[in-house]
């Protein structure tokens, strides 16, 4: 959430921020709220003062006065208590509106509706060309046998997909090698859970907004996270973490579960866009420094970029539009991979700088070194994301006779084999 006073003091700030990102918020309307609970609290304390007043007068008091004193007394508990339930309602609307609240965008973010105003901003590797006819990865890995799809709709419905034989250890490399890598720049790796509470998810600013894209398991109360962010952020809610410990830079594995309900009839074959895959998450807690968190972000960017470029696949880089960013980010890009058979290149990466504003909402916060509390800047950014990631790889390193060449850093993770 935004910091109230900023709403306060710049709402036109606000109000250009929520039309840029399309959200449905009133500002005006929240700030009447704001200034109708400041009221009821002003008019308790009031009412709270005269009736202290009143009780030591009544101590002193003869009997007559104390009768009329009783009444008084009696009439201010019965406005306390209106202003009470009063208060309550109010505040629980302005809460609810606050979660509504923007990330004020970057003033480098292309203003647009969507994903189409997004802007490449650096292309990197040179899409392969094959002098055979390249599979596509669904056609490529039946062949080979490397995954079950019609038996896995069968067990668990659409978008549902099984990995065999050698592309389940290709994508464990893919995975161990992302995880190595980050630890080498001092990430600590963490494996966090998926089943969350909803606190957590609306913490990660993915509740209210977009609560449809997430599985629920109402007989327990939890809900399956779409990614390690959720528990990420959620580990260190409500402390207030010594500013030597930052910045806590965590590589998160879980199982990743989305509904994909905005995306209903794209990509339904094949493993890009699945009900449940399995993520290496980036993610960093830092002071609350905007130059700090920039440094960062262009850290999480080039880790995710290292690790394309050893992998030897095409990508794009583009900065991320305001609609297309979501609601707490600041800044976004996305890394998009090359995939041959779509003649295109798909989203792999996506990095995120939130500012405070998961902070806000998460309660996490640090004592910086003159002794203040403040709220910590968020970052995250997908370090490799399977299935997803061996379509891209099997699709670009395909050979004419159906095998796939096996990246060199991945080899080490595959028993030294070159080629699959
Ligand atoms: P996000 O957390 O939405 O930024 O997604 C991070 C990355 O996870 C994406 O760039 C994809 O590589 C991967 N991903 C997201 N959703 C899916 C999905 N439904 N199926 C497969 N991979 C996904």
């Amino acid at each position: 959430v935004l910091d109230l006073r900023l709403i306060r003091d710049d709402p036109d700030l606000v109000k250009r921020a929520v039309e840029a990102k399309g959200i449905d918020l009133d500002v005006d309307a929240l700030l009447a709220l704001d200034a109708e609970v400041r009221r009821l609290k002003g008019s308790s304390e009031a009412a709270q003062a005269e009736k202290k007043r009143l009780s030591k007068e009544f101590g002193r008091a003869d009997e007559e006065t104390r009768a009329r004193l009783r009444e008084e007394i009696a009439r201010i508990d019965a406005g306390l208590q209106k202003d009470k339930d009063d208060l309550a309602a109010k505040q629980a609307e302005l809460d609810e509106l606050m979660l509504l609240t923007p990330g004020i965008p970057w003033e480098g973010a292309p203003v647009g509706a969507d994903e189409s105003d997004n802007v490449v901003i650096k292309k990197v590797g040179e899409p392969p060309v094959f002098d055979f006819e390249p599979l596509d990865h669904i056609t490529l890995l039946e062949q080979r046998g490397w995954a079950e799809f019609a038996r896995a709709r069968n067990v668990a419905g659409e978008r549902a997909y099984a990995l065999v034989g050698d592309a389940v250890l290709l994508e464990r490399a893919l995975l161990s090698y992302a995880l190595d890598v980050l630890v080498t720049r001092d990430f600590t790796p963490i494996s966090v859970p998926s089943l969350v509470r909803e606190m957590a998810l609306v913490g990660t600013g993915m509740f209210p907004k977009g609560r449809e894209e997430t599985y629920e398991l109402p007989a327990d109360n939890l809900f399956l996270a779409g990614t390690a962010e959720v528990a990420l952020v959620g580990l260190h809610a409500g402390e207030i973490l010594d500013k030597a410990r930052l910045p806590i830079k965590y590589a998160g594995i879980s199982p990743c579960f989305r509904r994909e309900i905005g995306s209903a009839s794209r990509d339904v074959r094949g493993l890009v866009r699945v009900h449940q895959f399995e993520k290496v998450e980036q993610f960093i807690l830092c002071e609350a420094d905007d130059a700090e968190s920039e440094r960062w972000h262009a850290t999480l960017l080039d880790c995710a970029e290292s690790l394309l470029q050893a992998l030897g696949l095409a990508y794009e880089v583009v900065e991320c539009a305001t609609g297309d960013m979501g609601i707490g980010k600041f800044r976004m890009n996305d890394i998009n991979t090359w995939f041959p058979s779509l003649h295109t290149f798909r989203e792999t990466h996506s990095c995120s700088t939130l500012h405070d504003w998961q902070a806000r909402r998460a309660d996490l916060r640090y004592r910086d070194s003159d002794g203040t509390v403040k709220h910590v800047h968020t970052l995250n950014n997908t370090a490799i994301a399977t299935p997803r990631l061996v379509a891209a790889l099997v699709e670009n390193h395909q050979n004419a006779d159906g095998t796939v060449t096996v990246p060199e850093p991945l080899r080490p993770y595959l028993g030294g084999r070159a080629v699959l």
